[in-house]
């Protein structure tokens, strides 16, 4: 029997009684490691070396701190074939993705080093004393970014590279100085594993403390919520489902000191299609969408599971080519039974609903675990009156809202719940006509779109993927791209310390050279 293991700091361990495996949705069976959950000692233990790493890693130096980001990214590649295979084994995604998800990965943790060996993102505000100051004297103060502490990552099933093991919320929290925990994703286990062996190998060539990450085991959801109950941990990154994040964000604020969780959540992302683009490329927009909507198998969190337009004889044309395009489209694999189970059953209690039409209903067979595509309609007044339609599909599956007018659009826009994205499709200038519906999406969402598709998140310093509440429970912090470093830090203030103890990035001298606001000025001067 070959045995998946937690790793604990940098010691591989399987106590535990509890076992599992993962499971191959394109052969239809179980794969053969077998992996152990991480038991309670275990736990602890990986959070009380977490804590300890904690004391030295928060201050170790930019420099440092950007080789092991970096080494991160190279031992990835260094796994090599065994990497894709494994993540293709467990997760029913083609090659062609493993490898794009890998170098995003990869790109994902060298932009991080880059931030941090810069070193302008620690916002050091300088506030510099006026002793003569009537009627009192000012103080020296100084102000910058500070890591928060041992931080727990959640990985997502739908991004077993980019948004788990060592993906996004991982990078970041290193980035900012906090060690990780990783509950790895039961569904891809064997990718975390591999994952995880290039992170400590990393942090073992470039001097890292023992427990600067951990990754643990679960077959459950009680390995997740020990971790978030922890008194140790001190902040959560999640993606997933609304119903988990929701949990683990309750569970966080009823600790007796309660903890931020960043949770990335589910999402229909509005489509808004404007009469006079629909009037110009109904059948064009159609067959764009139909790709977008089928994309990955609909497993993004940006698919665009709601489109928007007022009811006529373009949307009607619309509503045609997208059926007949969707379904002339390959199924695909789904990443896990229970996720094509998901589909299945919300698709259903979707158009099962009183008055929704299916426009496209993928009528053949299918190979096990692959999903059939379909397309529902509905009138803006019902859509309006039942918020279970409102609800996400996570599947190849769009609902048409055929909307009486553009009141009633905007009623709509108004109604729904936050939003990662919102995608304008416009023709000429007439967006501009349109002022209350931009102003609607803009309140309910991450990112606005102006004529494309959701589909792709660009990893970039000024992308935003997050959004009003239940797209994420923060709204004021991204997921992807560097700035999401802001989510594991703190502002924390020196008052009239000797420069000589303050940090590099607060002396007079400017030692690292970073930008900085000196007494309302951004400059890069010494004081
Ligand atoms: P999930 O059910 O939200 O689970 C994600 C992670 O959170 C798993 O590791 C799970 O642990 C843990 N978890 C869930 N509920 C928990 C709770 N109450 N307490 C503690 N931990 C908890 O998501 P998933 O398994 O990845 O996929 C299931 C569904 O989520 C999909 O069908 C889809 O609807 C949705 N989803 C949405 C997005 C999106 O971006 N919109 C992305 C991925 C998934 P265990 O697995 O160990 O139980």
């Amino acid at each position: 029997m070959i045995t998946g293991k937690n790793y604990i700091g940098n010691q591989l361990s399987a106590n535990g009684n509890k076992t599992y495996t993962t499971f191959n949705p394109q052969t239809n069976q179980e794969n053969k490691v077998v992996f152990t959950e991480a038991t309670s000692e275990e736990i602890d233990q990986a959070v009380l070396l977490a804590t300890e790493a904690f004391a030295s890693f928060r201050n170790i130096s930019n420099e440092q701190k950007a080789a092991f980001l970096n080494a991160i990214a190279d031992e990835i590649l260094n796994l090599g074939d065994e990497l894709i295979q494994t993540y293709c084994s467990e997760s029913g995604l083609p090659e062609g993705r493993a490898m794009g998800e890998r170098g995003r990965t990869m790109g994902q943790l060298r932009s991080f080093a880059e931030l941090v060996l810069e070193g302008s993102w620690v916002e050091a505000t300088i506030d510099t004393a006026q002793p003569d100051r009537a009627p009192l004297p000012k103080s020296d103060i100084r102000k910058m970014n500070i890591p928060l502490g041992p931080v727990v990552v959640f990985g997502a099933s739908n991004f077993p590279l980019a948004y788990s093991t060592a993906g996004g919320d991982t990078a970041a929290a290193l980035a900012a100085g906090c060690p990780v925990l990783v509950k790895s994703h039961p569904m891809h286990a064997g990718t975390g594993e591999l994952i995880a062996s290039a992170v400590i190998s990393a942090a073992e060539k470039t001097g890292m403390p023992n427990g600067v990450f951990s990754n643990l085991n679960s077959s459950g959801i009680a390995v997740g919520q020990q971790l978030v109950n922890h008194p140790k941990v001190k902040a959560v990154g999640f993606t997933g489902s609304h119903r988990g994040g929701r949990a683990l964000y309750d569970l966080a604020a009823k600790r007796p000191e309660p903890i931020p969780v960043f949770a990335e959540m589910g999402s229909v992302n509005p489509v808004i299609l404007l009469p006079k683009a629909l009037e110009n490329r109904a059948a064009a927009l159609a067959k764009t969408y139909a790709q977008s909507i089928t994309l990955g198998t609909g497993q993004f969190c940006t698919n665009p599971g709601l489109i928007l337009g007022i009811q006529g004889s373009s949307l009607n044309q619309f509503i045609e080519v997208l059926a007949t395009e969707i379904v002339a489209i390959d199924p695909g694999c789904m990443l896990h039974p229970n996720i094509l189970g998901a589909y299945e059953a919300n698709k259903e209690k979707a158009i099962s609903q009183k008055e929704v039409t299916l426009a496209a209903d993928y009528s053949k067979a299918v190979n096990n675990n692959y999903a059939k595509q379909a397309v529902a309609t509905v009138t803006g007044a019902v859509f309006l009156g039942n918020p279970q339609l409102h609800q996400e599909v996570f599947g190849p599956y769009s609902m048409v809202v055929q909307c009486a007018d553009q009141q009633q659009l905007e009623e709509i826009l108004l109604q729904l719940e936050g939003q990662l994205t919102g995608t304008l499709i416009s023709d000429n200038h007439e967006a501009a006509q349109y002022p209350q519906i931009i102003s609607a999406l803009q309140n309910r969402v991450g990112r606005i779109i102006f004529n494309g598709v959701p589909t792709g998140v660009e990893v970039c310093p000024s992308m935003v993927h997050g959004g009003p509440y239940p797209a994420s429970t923060d709204s004021r912090f991204t997921a992807v791209g560097v700035s999401s470093i802001a989510r594991w830090v703190r502002p924390f203030s020196y008052q009239d310390w000797p420069n000589e103890l303050l940090p590099e990035a607060l002396k007079n001298e400017n030692p690292l050279g970073i930008l900085r606001l000196v007494n309302n000025h951004k400059t890069t001067d010494k004081i």
